[in-house]
Order: structure tokens, then C-alpha cells, then sequence
């Protein structure tokens, strides 16, 4: 392995000279780094920095996080997807606000056992906040630290996390602990970057990393060979009654628990596949409803990608005559500022907005 103790003097004038003007960085607050942190999470920073202007100008305080109703909570963050962050954030918030009078833990120890945050948040925090030296392994810091020391470890496994988090350890020096979190995360987001060749040339490390003097970075990281996503066929029902909408709460496990839908079922690829047989079925569906459906006015497809499952959608915009129990039926003004809903029905919804 090359020589890991060159690493701060390598990166972190760099980082003081190239990092991003981004809000969480603006202080050192953990209520404000661990939102970014899980915001950050599966979801790109400049999606990120609206979401994190909103949620911090509804709820700025720990406090008032752990005493909002779940419906704003969810409402805030609509569109990021993983609600189970928000609800965990929440949790977590009132643990803060209960057993530690609401001031954010200082040890790894503590900050860890918070609901929702892993090693990685933790070091996060601990680092950037307390000036801990805690690395936060994240996937941008696993891919320059594999390139680095051609290291051929399988970066799904947690024991590969757990060994670089060790192995980096020494290199966290107060008073740099923080900048040394941001400044691997950094050069992995904008240098050794995930899609395509990285960026060797204008990369601080070049002068050590053996992955660039081998020109073989794209050995690394070694990952395990990802399984096909499932795939879900699906019809989807916009119900308009009047200035109505019906929408429905998902069940409370699995897939975007709890959240809000349009009412939908899943459908053989056969009866998609043909557009009339498919809003033939469509009505049917809906008479089942007991909605006693009038017209079919719109229909439009939409493909949701989640981690591990694929849902091809088909939706229908559908004026009906009745309200039946089962659903609640909102005006579009509820649905647009009071109910969540999950990004992979908006499509739906905008359709039927803009008719
Ligand atoms: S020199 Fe290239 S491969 Fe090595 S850490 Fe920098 S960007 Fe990544």
C-alpha cells in the first residue's frame, strides 16, 4: 500500500482552494450536516440543496422536527423518495429532544445509536461537527481509497467499509478531522468520479495514486455483479369526481409504505401491451371500485426505477360519478401542498393537473 500519511497534506489544500459553496457547509451545525448527510443520500446535491432550504425553513430546529406531524414531514420531503430517512430523521429528533435534552450527541457511540444512522452518518457527524477523528466511508471515499492503493477488496461488504474506516484513522488529525471527511468525499464527487475516467489530471493524489500510474482505474472499485431488477406491470387510476381526486394510503410495510397513491393494481405485461384491451381494463378496474366510471380521458406510461424492482406503469386519468369509501377524495389544491406523494406516480398527476 502507498503511503496513506501523505494524504492530508495532499487533500486538504486542495479542498480549502476547490470546495463547492454548498449551504451545509455554511456552518458546522449537526442538525444541518446530518440532514444533508441523509438527504445526500441516493439523491444528487444540486437536487438536494432546494429540498434542504425547505425542510430547514419549515422545521429549523431539532425540536421542532421531533414535534411535526408525519403528513408535513412527508409533505417536505416528497420527490427525495426513501421516506423511511424522514421518518427515521424524526425518530431520531425525538430521542435527541427526550433523552438528551435536546442537544445533538458528541461521541460516535451516541450519535450512532440515533435510529437511522449507520457508520457512515456517524463518522460523518462526529468528524465534520465534533471534530472527531471518525472517518465516513462512503461510496465517493471507497472508490479514490481503492484507486489509490489498488486495493481489490468487494466494496458491497461491510467488512471492506469497516477495514478502510480503520485503515484511514490515522490520517484523521484534529484540527482537520472534519475537512478530511469533506475533502475525500469531495475529490470523489467532482475528481474520481463514479461514471466515466476520472479526472487523474487535475487530481491532488496523481503524484501517489497507483491506480493512476498503472492506468488502472477501471479495476477498481470491485463491486459484486448487480441482479436484474424485478419487473412490476401496472395500471394506474386518476379518479376525478367533480374537483375530487381519489387517493389512498399504501399499506404500512414494504414499498413506499404508508404514503399516498392514486388507486393502481398490477397487470399482466399481455393486457398492457395492447392499448385498447388495457383501458378497456382500465374501466373495468374502476367499475370494481365502485367509482361508475363516466369517461377515459387521458392515458400515458411512465417506467419507475427503485432499487430493486422496476414498475411499468400505465395510467389512466378517469371521470366518475361517485365517491365511494376507501379513498380520499382531495381537491388538487390538497394534494399540491397537503398530501405527499411518491415520485413515481407524479407523472399521473401532472397529467390529470394539467387538464
Ligand atoms: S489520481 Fe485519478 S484514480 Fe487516483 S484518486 Fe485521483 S482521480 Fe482517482
Amino acid at each position: 500500500m502507498n503511503d496513506l500519511q501523505q494524504l492530508p497534506a495532499l487533500l486538504l489544500p486542495w479542498y480549502e482552494r476547490e470546495k463547492r459553496d454548498l449551504p451545509w457547509r455554511e456552518d458546522k451545525d449537526p442538525y444541518h450536516v446530518w440532514l444533508s448527510e441523509i438527504m445526500l443520500q441516493q439523491t444528487r446535491v444540486e437536487a438536494v440543496i432546494g429540498y434542504y432550504r425547505r425542510f430547514l425553513d419549515a422545521l429549523p430546529t431539532i425540536r421542532a422536527l421531533a414535534e411535526t406531524d408525519e403528513e408535513t414531514l412527508l409533505k417536505l420531503w416528497e420527490g427525495l423518495g426513501y421516506y423511511n430517512r424522514a421518518r427515521n430523521l424524526q425518530k431520531a429528533a425525538q430521542v435527541i429532544a427526550q433523552q438528551h435534552g435536546g442537544a445533538f450527541p458528541n461521541t460516535y457511540d451516541a450519535i450512532r445509536a440515533l435510529p437511522g444512522i449507520g457508520p457512515y452518518t456517524a463518522g460523518a457527524i462526529g468528524s465534520i461537527c465534533f471534530d472527531l477523528p471518525t472517518p465516513a466511508v462512503d461510496g465517493n471515499v471507497l472508490r479514490v481509497f481503492t484507486r489509490y492503493c489498488e486495493d481489490g477488496s468487494n466494496i458491497d461488504k461491510q467488512t471492506t467499509k469497516t477495514a478502510v474506516a480503520q485503515t484511514l484513522r490515522p490520517v484523521y488529525r484534529s484540527p482537520n478531522c472534519g475537512a478530511m471527511t469533506q475533502a475525500l468525499m469531495e475529490l470523489g464527487a467532482t475528481v474520481c468520479v463514479p461514471n466515466g475516467a476520472p479526472k487523474c489530471e487535475s487530481c491532488p493524489l496523481r503524484g501517489e495514486c497507483k491506480a493512476n500510474k498503472n492506468g488502472s482505474w477501471m479495476f477498481y472499485p470491485v463491486r459484486d455483479t448487480k441482479k436484474a431488477r424485478k419487473l412490476v406491470f401496472k395500471t394506474v387510476l386518476v379518479l376525478q369526481c367533480g374537483d375530487r381526486f381519489a387517493i389512498r394510503k399504501r399499506p404500512k410495510t414494504g414499498l413506499l409504505a404508508s404514503l399516498w397513491e392514486f388507486p393502481n393494481a398490477d397487470v399482466a405485461p399481455t393486457e398492457q401491451a395492447v392499448p385498447d384491451a388495457a383501458a378497456q381494463h382500465a374501466l373495468t378496474f374502476a367499475s370494481n371500485l365502485g367509482v361508475q366510471p363516466t369517461d377515459l380521458l387521458l392515458q400515458t406510461g411512465y417506467t419507475h426505477i427503485f432499487t430493486h424492482v422496476e414498475w411499468h406503469m400505465t395510467g389512466y386519468l378517469i371521470r366518475c360519478r361517485r365517491m365511494p369509501d376507501g379513498f380520499l377524495w382531495v381537491t388538487k389544491e390538497q394534494l399540491e401542498h397537503e398530501y405527499a406523494l411518491p415520485s413515481a406516480f407524479r407523472p399521473f398527476w401532472e397529467l390529470a393537473a394539467g387538464e
